[in-house]
């Protein structure tokens, strides 16, 4: 029982760009695997005003090169019309709201803005109790961010963030069962308890892509159900090391080592080619 205990505290996280990681990646590489991606504190550094995250050149010129080969996917908390202006290349498959705004036919980037998005009903009655409480919200620096399928009530931005965030967890009480809560890097996120997550979403992606394995880098709290509910030949990589308990089996020390991570992958590509 002792060492069970144990185990769950141990980081188990290993570098990726160490020589057993580059190995796994050569691994995964040999199969034909979805290459997915998580935005904001992933493939896009973490900026003060959300609204000026974008991915950055280095990255996204690697992932076009990669995706004339590979399937690659985003799957973000933001709206997926939110996001495509922010890559800088075009991927296979784009998801937003944690995995609730999904097109599962047709171009990536095709969704239109007033297309009627599922699950967005659902939270009405939290947008009415959000909307009798704007006062209390806006004097406590909380801004809301409803992305249709999904509202975030970011604090990054409060005076007091203990202030803001028990004001925001007063909100959500008493806990609505329809409802799924779940916190991220300054911000409280809520969907329909019955839309699909990012690990369903993950898991869809690499069936429809008619993949055998998948990457799956991410950095946040709704990147964790896909880590820990990924089979044991995917390779899930968290971006940090600030939260030495994630369930993904990888890390990569920030966005700044995911060029590196690409650029090796793109020269296991050429020396594949080149051997055929
Ligand atoms: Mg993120």
């Amino acid at each position: 029982m002792q060492s069970q205990a144990l185990s769950r505290v141990v980081p188990r996280m290993r570098h990726l760009l160490a020589r057993d990681g580059l190995a796994a990646v050569d691994d995964l590489l040999q199969r034909r695997p979805l290459l997915a991606f998580d935005f904001d504190g992933t493939l896009a550094p973490i900026v003060a005003q959300p609204d000026k995250a974008r991915v950055p050149p280095g990255i996204a010129r690697r992932l076009a090169a990669l995706a004339e080969r590979l399937p690659v996917a985003i799957v973000s908390g933001r709206a997926r019309a939110d996001l495509g202006p922010r890559l800088g290349f075009t991927p296979h498959f784009l998801v937003g709201n944690h995995g609730a705004e999904d097109i599962a036919d047709g171009p990536a980037l095709a969704a239109a803005p007033d297309e009627p998005t599922p699950h967005a009903h659902q939270l009405d009655a939290l947008r009415r109790q959000l909307a009798g409480a704007a006062g209390r919200l806006a004097a406590a620096q909380v801004a809301v961010e409803d992305k249709g399928a999904s509202i975030a009530l970011h604090y990054r931005m409060a005076r007091d963030r203990t202030v803001a965030a028990a004001l925001i967890a007063g909100l959500l009480e008493p806990a609505d069962p329809a409802l799924r809560v779940f916190g991220g890097k300054m911000v409280v996120n809520v969907m329909a308890a019955d839309a699909p997550d990012k690990a369903a979403s993950v898991r869809d992606l690499v069936a429809r892509a008619g993949c055998d394995s998948a990457l799956f880098a991410g950095d946040d709290v709704n990147d964790e159900p896909v880590f820990a509910s990924a089979p044991a030949d995917w390779l899930t990589v968290r971006i940090g090391r600030d939260e030495p308990q994630s369930l993904a089996r990888w890390f990569l020390d920030g966005t700044a080592e995911v060029p590196v991570l690409l650029e090796h992958m793109l020269a296991l590509q050429a020396r594949r080619k080149s051997l055929k």
